[in-house]
């Protein structure tokens, strides 16, 4: 059956009705994980901001990227996309097209991630190829970004015909919030995404190079896994923390727009959606976004917790010379809770700097080499890299605002 725009409008029309248009973004209820929940509620999302038909031609090659945060975990941590949201949006995508592939990039270790995660069941299960990544190889692609010139880009990615993101909602111990945008990190070697690290120690130039890989890695369609969100020191050592939600745009910037100010924070805070909408690669400003469904404010998460990082407009008190002296102290410094460190690793394969490393068997941090990337505390499964408030932050009562 031929779609509304196809019965109605030419193309060209079409286009420039959408360009005059705010973004939409659709917010819509899941009270959990079970199918019966989640696919209503994401197909009702998808109705909203006008049909998954709009978006993907029938046969078209789509590639969906969740979020597969290493290493691996269960979804019941909250970590990852959840593979019951995936499932939802891939039993649709079915009724369009047979040519679906799924994945993200993952060490490929025993025991297999993505056995962990379920998402080899769920593929094996609906048909639908499952990508790791690193095995399909990367390719060069020209970036006039602000940072990068070029971006090694996941094959797969950059030979889909549609790209959909599959973002989960949480906090982010150095980026405060993480969502679509910095979903396509991911879609860069694994080896390339600790040498930025360290290459981009400063929050705000680290904000710019994700939308550097994001100019190139533009999807066409995001569906937010809100349901279980995670607050406090995410991205992955934080608090589970229902919400029930399902947001879904065709402007990423716009439903990480949405996402961050339902856990109380100012769009423009969020390095990633404040850069993009700068760079027109998609609209962070909530003036200019049309929620469709639930109104923010119904399902906004109260007393939601930041990460402990500080705020900008305490940084913002000390002359430009003094900002990354000033925001080197007010940042946590992470530390190792020995008692639950099982010594696996994982924090010193991730460091950029070789700051965190194994001795007899425990992990150590030497502060000297340390640049604050939060990359160790990212990697553990164990919660053993704790974030201190810093003496600074405290003294100032810097911990960051709404
Ligand atoms: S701190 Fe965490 S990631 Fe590092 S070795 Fe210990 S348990 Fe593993
Ligand atoms: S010790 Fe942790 S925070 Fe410090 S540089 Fe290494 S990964 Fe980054």
């Amino acid at each position: 059956m031929s779609s509304v725009r196809e019965r109605c409008l030419p193309a060209f029309a079409w286009d420039t009705w959408v360009a005059m248009r705010k973004a939409q973004v659709a917010v819509v209820r899941a009270s959990g994980y079970e199918l019966g929940s989640v696919r209503p509620a994401v197909e009702r999302a998808l109705d909203l901001i006008g049909g998954l038909e709009s978006v993907v031609r029938p046969g078209a090659r789509v590639f969906v990227k969740i979020n597969h945060l290493p290493p691996p975990s269960p979804p019941e941590r909250g970590i990852i996309t959840h593979p019951k949201l995936a499932e939802a949006v891939l039993t649709l995508l079915r009724d369009l097209t047979p040519h679906i592939a799924l994945g993200d990039d993952i060490h490929p270790a025993n025991p297999d991630g993505f056995t962990v995660s379920g998402y080899r069941e769920l593929c094996r299960r609906l048909g639908v190829e499952l990508v790791n990544l690193r095995e399909r190889g990367f390719v060069r692609v020209p970036c006039a970004g602000v940072v990068l010139r070029e971006v090694f880009l996941a094959r797969a990615v950059a030979e889909a015909e549609v790209l959909v993101d599959l973002p989960k909602l949480k906090t982010h111990s150095l980026t405060l919030f993480t969502g679509a945008v910095k979903n396509m990190y991911g879609a860069i070697p694994a080896g390339l995404r600790t040498r930025y690290h360290g290459e981009y120690p400063k929050p705000a130039e680290f904000g710019q190079l994700l939308v550097d890989i994001f100019s190139v890695a533009k999807p066409h369609l995001t569906v937010m896994d809100g349901i279980m969100a995670m607050e406090g020191a995410g991205p992955a050592n934080g608090t589970l923390r229902p919400l029930g939600l399902v947001l879904a745009g065709r402007d990423a910037v716009a439903v990480d727009a949405v996402a961050s100010r339902i856990i109380g924070i100012d769009p423009f805070r969020v390095g990633t959606t404040k850069a993009a909408h700068e760079r027109g690669l998609g609209v962070g400003d909530l003036q200019e976004i049309e929620v469709l469904g639930e109104p923010t404010f119904a399902v906004a998460g109260r007393d939601f917790r930041l990460p402990p990082i500080p705020a900008g407009e305490i940084v913002g008190w000390f002359p430009q010379a003094l900002t990354g002296f000033v925001t080197r102290r007010l940042r946590p410094q992470p530390k190792v809770a020995t008692k639950r460190c099982v010594g696996c690793g994982a924090c010193a394969a991730a460091c950029p700097t070789g700051a965190a490393q194994l001795r007899a068997g425990k992990a150590r941090i030497d502060r000297r080499r340390c640049i604050q990337c939060m990359c160790c505390h990212e990697a553990c499964r164990f919660g053993a890299i704790v974030l201190p408030q810093s003496r600074w932050a405290l003294v100032l009562g810097a911990r960051r605002r709404r």
